[in-house]
């Protein structure tokens, strides 16, 4: 079992306040205190480092540079949601082994409102979305289409849901009612050095009876790769891929809430030089 270990710690950012600020006649700003935390690799194990650092008041701070001089002074230190920070971005506590998933698309019974290559273009979009987000090694390898059904496609009493070893994003009828869904096996083991319990395989299945345009496809499937990697509904709402309702159809790429929950899952790589624009690293701090 991995061992947790909190550190304490209160730093008092930039210039202490002056006399007059302190004994005057108005009330002393309210300070503002950050939470971060850190999964590091201890002697023994991984380990949590937590840092509670409080803001001069009514001065401003930069968390993101306080983070990333600690992130710089820990080697492998991985940021990972405080947990006395205002719940945003949330996890399933599963996560990939290797990231760099492979998964087909079986394209057996899409909607007649899309041309099949639309379709097929907003599936391969939403997938990319991720591709190295938040300077994460995470990666979905497309490797073509299938007549490999999901294996979680369509109503269980008639379609046993079976792990067969594919990722597969396909099309059925869903029970209830629902646009899409994505369901996904894990182990019983943790992954090395991370509190996740590994992911095995995910399938990701899309209802036809909707009007979809080309663009709200490509947000479902953003949103959908999304809990196959890992992440539940954020908090964050409106303003997140991983919101869930009308709010998993809005945005066509992840967003800094989003960001912040796959860093916490996969870490930071040493990004290649020609990182798109949501690859930049985003605010550590959700307060
Ligand atoms: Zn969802």
């Amino acid at each position: 079992m991995p061992r947790f270990i909190s550190l304490a710690a209160l730093a008092l950012l930039l210039a202490a306040p002056t006399p007059e600020s302190l004994f005057g006649r108005e009330p002393p700003p309210t300070p503002t205190e950050h939470h971060f935390a850190f999964l590091v690799q201890g002697p023994g194990g991984p380990e949590t480092l937590q840092i509670a650092a409080i803001a001069p008041p009514g001065q401003p701070v930069e968390p993101l540079a306080f983070a990333a001089a600690v992130a710089a002074a820990i080697p492998a230190a991985t940021p990972i949601p405080p947990p006395a920070a205002t719940a945003a971005f949330a996890l399933d506590q599963v996560r990939w082994r290797e990231p760099r998933i492979p998964w087909q698309y079986n394209p057996a019974g899409a909607p007649a409102a899309l041309e099949p290559e639309t379709a097929h273009r907003a599936i391969l979009a939403g997938a990319e979305g991720w591709r190295f987000a938040g300077g994460t090694p995470v990666e979905f390898l497309y490797s073509g289409q299938t007549t490999t059904p999901t294996g979680c496609a369509g109503d269980p009493a008639t379609h046993p849901y079976t792990r067969d070893g594919a990722n597969i994003v396909g099309w059925s009828t869903i029970p209830g009612g629902y646009l899409g869904y994505t369901c996904w096996w894990r182990g019983t083991s943790l992954v090395e050095g991370t509190p996740y319990f590994e992911l095995l395989e995910f399938d990701i299945v899309l209802s036809p009876a909707y009007p979809y345009t080309a663009d709200l496809l490509r947000a479902l499937v953003l949103h959908e790769f999304g809990h196959a990697l890992g992440l539940a509904h954020s908090d964050h709402c409106p303003g997140a891929a991983m919101c869930p309702g009308e709010g998993a159809l809005v945005h066509l790429e992840p967003q800094p809430d989003d960001l912040a929950g796959l860093l916490a899952l996969y870490g930071r790589t040493t990004p290649p030089a020609d990182l798109p624009v949501r690859a930049r690293l985003p605010h550590l701090a959700r307060d």
